[in-house]
């Protein structure tokens, strides 16, 4: 009695293990989730320059379309480096939400997490739409520029 007692708990404790072991793994491989965004081993532009940023936008925008995504592309720059990039997901992961300059910030957010978001400039393609600006507004980022022009989009704004 005693010693199935205890066959119980060390199955149950193997269990919990198994699924410590299972939760950890996910955690871990979590990010590879979004492999689709090709921006897990991206590399800085030569220059550290607003158009070297807004040419990186433009580059990920031309592998939306490669890709069969929607036209779009966008790159989270912070102190002369590029710290998250995306081109849109929305087709590719079929997210309705996944546009390029929201999956650049979580992409960003997943590299130097929440806090290392403030100060962070946004760089995009076309304008933002509202609700990639008020991300940008929750994300504590400072400014954004789009377009081949680098027109300056201010300070994001919660409501238009
Ligand atoms: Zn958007």
């Amino acid at each position: 009695m005693k010693k199935n007692l205890a066959a119980g708990l060390s199955r149950r404790r193997l269990f919990l293990a198994a699924g410590t072991f299972a939760a950890a793994f996910i955690q871990v491989r979590a990010p590879v989730v979004h492999a689709t965004s090709g921006s897990d081993d991206f590399v800085q532009p030569d220059r550290a320059t607003p158009e070297a940023y807004i040419e990186r936008a433009f580059e990920l925008r031309r592998q939306a379309v490669d890709r069969g995504d929607q036209a779009y592309g966008a790159a989270v720059v912070k102190d002369g480096k590029i710290i998250g990039q995306s081109q849109s997901l929305v087709v590719l992961d079929g997210d309705p939400t996944a546009h390029a300059e929201m999956s650049a910030i979580r992409d960003a957010a997943r590299r130097v997490g929440r806090s290392g978001l403030r100060g962070a400039t946004l760089y995009s393609s076309s304008r933002p739409c509202p609700m990639c600006e008020v991300a940008a507004f929750w994300a504590g980022i400072d400014g954004f520029h789009f377009g081949r022009g680098i027109e300056a989009g201010g300070a994001p704004r919660l409501c238009g």
